[in-house]
């Protein structure tokens, strides 16, 4: 099945430098809401600096590409210092090519890293590049996103890679 992302992991902090190496990724595309912070959460998990800090020490480029809109996308980047692409447009691959083209990585070195089924995973999926699929940091609110995460049960995976602290 199409959606189905190649990994998945409890969050972001359970994808490491040295599991990347070993795929032969050199670069990330970044979800941001309920991948790397609360949705519209102008704040960053707590350790997101030390984490991406670790990823660039190691030579691992990240970019992020969000459905959002640059007054969320553009301060948020700004204060975790990674360039960004907005009304990314996602799963269409255009934000995606966009993010490829600044990171000037062929698509088989790069990953994406988000939340979502139907934007994140299938947008990898149809531009080629590796869908890693974290759990939402929290379950969302409003009746439209519900109906979406009903309808992303059927594609979840039965095992997410959790790094035991
Ligand atoms: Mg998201």
């Amino acid at each position: 099945m199409r959606f189905i992302p190649t990994s998945a992991f409890g969050s972001v902090f359970d994808i490491t430098p040295r599991i990347l190496k070993k795929m032969g990724i050199r670069g990330i595309i970044l979800d941001i809401d309920n991948t790397l912070a609360r949705h519209n959460d102008p704040e960053p998990l707590k350790d997101l600096d030390k984490w991406i800090s670790s990823m660039k020490k190691n030579g691992i480029r990240l970019v992020i590409v969000s459905n959002n809109k640059a007054p969320r996308v553009s301060p948020f980047a700004e204060r975790i210092g990674v360039p960004f692409v907005s009304d990314g447009a996602k799963p269409l691959p255009i934000g995606y090519h966009r993010a490829a083209r600044l990171m000037r990585l062929p698509k088989r070195m790069i990953c994406t890293i988000g939340d979502q089924i139907f934007t994140d995973m299938l947008g990898a999926k149809l531009y080629g590049i590796k869908p890693m699929l974290v759990i939402p940091i929290e379950p969302e609110k409003s009746v439209f996103f519900r109906i979406k995460r009903l309808a992303e049960k059927p594609f979840l995976p039965k095992t997410y890679h959790i790094r035991r602290k």
